[in-house]
C-alpha cells in the first residue's frame, strides 16, 4: 500500500487575501499496489492541490500523508530524495515541460545523475523502447521541437519512468493532445501499469479518459470528495446527483444506453462562499431542504460511497428532524 490516510487527510486551508478557502476538504483515498486510481472533477475543484501536496509543494493543515506506512511529515532528507525518486509525477503539459535546449537523452539523464544511477546508456534505451519510442538510438539524439505532441508526453512519462519509481502521478496527462493521439497515451499509461506492476494516481475532468484506465474513481467537487468506488460500477449506476451529471456529459454512441439524464446547471460557486451545507446544492436538481446540511461520506454497498443525503437512512434524517427542529 502506497498512500494511505489517517483522519481528516490533506486539509489543506489558503488564506486568500483575507478569506479563508478550504481547497481540499478532508480528502481520503488510499493507493494500493498496482492500483489505478483516477480523481476527477472540474478545473478549480482541488484535484492539482491535492496532487501537490502528495509531492509536498504544500503541506496539509491538518491531517497526514502516509507513503507505505510512514507520515511524509517526519520524512528526513534521505527519506524524501528516496521518495522522490519512488513518487513521480507526468504534467499535463508536454509541450513545456521539455526543456527545448536538451536532447531526449539529455532530458533522460539528468535524473540519473542526481540519483547516481549506474547503467545510464542502457536505461535510457530500455525506457524509450518501453514507451515506445523505437528506435530509440534515433529518439535520443532528437529535441523536443523535432518530435509530435504524443511523442514529447512519451518522453516526458519515459522520464518519470527512468528512476524505477513505484507510483506515478499523471495531471492531466492527455487533455492537451488530440483524440487520437489521446487513444494511444491512454493504452500506454494501462499497458505500463499492468507490466511495470506501476501503482497510477490519474488526475482529470475527464471522466471518459480516466475510466479507460482506472479500476476506482475518486469523483471531487468544490474540494470535496462526492462519490468513490469502481469505474464500472460509478459509470453504470452513479448515485450523487454530480456524477450523473458527468456521466451524462459523456458522448456514448449507443442509442439504446439507459441512463440518467442529469444535467448540470450553471457553473461551481467561488469556495469562498461556501457555506455549510452541500457544496452542490446551488446546482443540484435533487435538492431538499435537508441539503442545508452538509452530507457525510456514507457507505453505499460494494467498495463505494457517496456524499449526498438522497443516500442516506431516512429514519436517520427523520429522527435528526425531531432532535434539531430547524
Ligand atoms: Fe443534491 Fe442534496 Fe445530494 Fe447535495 S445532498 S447532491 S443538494 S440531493
Ligand atoms: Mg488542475
Amino acid at each position: 500500500k502506497h498512500f494511505g490516510q489517517r483522519s481528516g487527510l490533506t486539509d489543506l486551508i489558503f488564506g486568500r487575501d483575507k478569506e479563508i478557502v478550504k481547497a481540499v476538504d478532508g480528502v481520503s483515498f488510499d493507493l494500493q499496489e498496482e492500483d489505478a486510481v483516477g480523481v476527477i472533477g472540474e478545473s478549480g475543484c482541488g484535484k492539482s492541490t491535492l496532487l501537490h501536496t502528495l509531492i509536498g509543494f504544500h503541506e496539509p493543515t491538518k491531517g497526514e500523508i502516509y507513503y507505505e506506512g510512514e507520515p511524509i511529515s517526519e520524512f528526513s532528507k534521505a527519506d524524501w530524495k528516496e521518495y522522490r525518486r519512488n513518487v513521480q509525477i507526468i504534467f499535463q503539459d508536454p509541450f513545456n515541460t521539455l526543456d527545448p535546449k536538451l536532447t531526449v537523452k539529455e532530458t533522460l539523464k539528468e535524473p540519473l545523475i542526481v540519483h547516481n544511477m549506474e547503467n545510464k546508456e542502457e536505461r535510457i534505451h530500455d525506457v524509450l523502447e518501453r514507451v515506445e519510442l523505437s528506435p530509440s538510438e534515433q529518439y535520443a539524439e532528437q529535441f523536443p521541437d523535432q518530435l509530435s505532441g504524443g511523442e514529447k508526453q512519451r518522453v516526458a512519462i519515459a522520464r518519470a519512468l527512468v528512476l524505477e519509481p513505484k507510483v506515478l502521478l499523471a495531471d492531466e496527462p492527455v487533455s492537451m493532445l488530440d483524440v487520437s493521439t489521446q487513444a494511444s497515451i491512454l493504452d500506454l499509461l494501462s499497458d505500463l501499469v499492468d507490466s511495470l506492476g506501476v501503482s497510477l494516481l490519474y488526475i482529470s475532468h475527464d471522466l471518459s479518459t480516466v475510466s479507460y484506465v482506472c479500476d476506482a474513481v475518486n469523483v471531487m467537487y468544490l474540494g470535496t470528495n462526492v462519490e468513490t468506488g469502481p469505474t464500472t460500477e460509478i459509470i453504470e449506476d452513479p448515485l450523487h446527483p454530480y456524477t450523473q451529471g458527468l456521466i451524462s456529459a459523456i458522448p456514448i454512441p449507443d442509442p439504446d444506453y439507459d441512463r440518467p439524464r442529469t444535467e448540470i446547471q450553471g457553473s461551481a460557486q467561488d469556495p469562498v462562499d461556501i457555506g455549510g451545507g452541500c457544496r452542490f446544492a446551488d446546482r443540484c436538481p435533487e435538492k431538499m431542504d435537508i441539503c442545508e446540511k452538509a452530507p457525510e461520506l456514507v457507505d453505499a454497498g460494494s467498495n463505494r460511497k457517496v456524499s449526498c443525503h438522497l443516500h442516506y437512512d431516512h429514519d436517520e434524517i427523520d429522527n435528526n428532524k425531531d432532535a434539531h427542529p430547524t
